[in-house]
């Protein structure tokens, strides 16, 4: 069975590179793809309260004998539950759902400039990680600007960042920032959500060459630069096929083939400084 190497965090705990993620699975079937993706390997689930399939997710995890503090799991806080009190309570919800007394690792889903309640929220965070309902703490799509404010605010640095990055879209300036503040990256969407990016010839042609899918090539590139992926599949080939490019290593020339397809337009998903939802 396919092994994936732990990245530390700064606060002393780690977690396993590659992922499983589960956005736009409905909660019967989450049931069913995350034990396959178990059974297959995954030892860290990326969840959210507003995905809907906490309550299927925890099934899998009862559903797959593996031993809970084998497993990592994240969940987040959704904009609708942003303040302290709220955020706490959404939290109990959460780990109901999911059947378990901790998660791994909790996220503010959005920072959501416009409504404003996002220190408050990390606040939040901070609070349930000292009462050991959360182990880790971390943030999803804050603009930089938010991002300083928390940190400067608090003085506590979330242990990731999960936002939109794949070779289209590869958050050159906000990385830097991250590891200013030793923050992990973590990319969602990594495979540009299945689309034009696979067919991409310069994917192609290193899956061609290598012998491997345009996915692995993909999701190699991410590991190559020390980010932490979480592709989505509800596929059973592709379930097994994403988790065994943690045994794909690019050469720096083909990472660097990589590299240059950056774009200026290559967002696929909203904009995190602008959000209305
Ligand atoms: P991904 O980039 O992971 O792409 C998923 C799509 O690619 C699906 O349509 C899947 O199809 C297809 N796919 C998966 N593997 C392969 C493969 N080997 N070959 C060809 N196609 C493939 O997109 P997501 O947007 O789902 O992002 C991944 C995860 O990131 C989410 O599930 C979620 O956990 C997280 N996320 C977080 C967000 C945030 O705001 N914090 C926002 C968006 C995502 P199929 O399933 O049919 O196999």
């Amino acid at each position: 069975m396919t092994t994936v190497p732990q990245t530390p965090f700064h606060d002393g705990r780690s977690i396993p590179q590659l992922g499983y993620g589960v956005w736009q699975v409905e909660d019967e079937v989450a049931a069913d793809v995350v034990e396959q993706a178990i059974r297959a390997g995954y030892r860290h689930i990326d969840t959210a309260a507003i995905y809907g399939n906490e309550k299927g997710v925890g099934r899998a995890v009862a559903a797959s004998g593996v031993p809970r503090e084998e497993l990592f799991i994240t969940t987040k806080v959704w904009n609708s539950d942003h303040g302290y009190e709220e955020a706490l309570a959404a939290l109990d919800t959460s780990l109901a759902k999911l059947g378990t007394d901790y998660v791994d690792l909790w996220l503010i889903h959005w920072a959501k400039p416009t409504q404003g309640r996002y220190l408050e929220t990390w606040k939040a965070l901070i609070e349930a990680q000292r009462r050991g309902r959360v182990r880790s703490i971390g943030v999803s799509n804050f603009p930089a600007e938010q991002l300083e404010e928390i940190i400067e605010a608090t003085g506590v640095v979330p242990v990731i960042h999960q936002v939109e990055t794949h070779p289209y879209f590869q958050q050159r300036a906000l990385r830097e920032l991250e590891q200013r503040h030793g923050i992990l990256h973590e990319s969602w969407s990594p495979l540009g959500q299945g689309g034009e990016l696979l067919a991409d010839p310069v994917i192609t042609r290193i899956a061609e060459a290598k012998g491997t899918t345009p996915a692995q090539v993909v999701l190699a590139w991410h590991l190559a630069h020390g980010f932490v992926v979480i592709p989505k599949s509800v596929t059973p080939e592709r379930i097994v096929s994403n988790l065994e490019a943690v045994g794909l290593v690019l050469s720096d020339e083909e990472v660097a083939r990589i590299d240059a397809l950056d774009r200026e337009d290559g967002r696929i998903g909203p904009d995190p400084a602008h959000i209305e939802f």
